[in-house]
């Protein structure tokens, strides 16, 4: 890894889609959690999620009752980040409905990024990206 700096790109493994276009994170993980599971992928290769990643997991992440797929040792957690104008370039760390709301209200285009990671082994992948609406003016 070149570069240590977190942002967008720190949490999505596949290429960026264009436009409308739809990518299926579900299956783009699947894809990967049979890889490793047929030995073609190391945890190195997939455990890899960014230190800052697995910091806002611990302190603010949704617990799910995933069990993760690579380790199967503990649950998967989600992060929400929230990237856009006058937000920090890694992003915001969203831990609250009420959080990701009062974002929304605000103008100017924001996305929010939300990953599973796996506090455990480092796994992690992107789950869905949507853009934040405007919900009141
Ligand atoms: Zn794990």
């Amino acid at each position: 890894m070149s570069s240590s700096s977190f942002g967008p790109e720190s949490l999505q493994r596949a290429p960026r889609g264009e436009g409308a276009g739809h990518i299926d994170y579900r299956l783009a993980r699947r894809h990967l959690v049979n890889e490793f599971k047929r030995g073609r992928l190391s945890r190195r290769d997939i455990c890899d999620a960014h230190p800052e990643l697995v910091r806002a997991a611990n302190n603010m992440g949704q617990a799910t009752s995933e069990v993760c797929p690579i380790c199967e040792d503990d649950d998967l957690v989600l992060v929400s980040f929230v990237f856009g104008p006058r937000l920090p370039a890694h992003g915001r760390c969203v831990g609250s409905r009420e959080e990701l709301a009062k974002l929304a209200s605000r103008s100017g285009e924001r996305v929010c990024y939300v990953v599973e990671v796996c506090p455990g082994c480092s796994w992690n992948h992107l789950v869905r990206t949507f853009a934040l609406e405007l919900t009141s003016r």
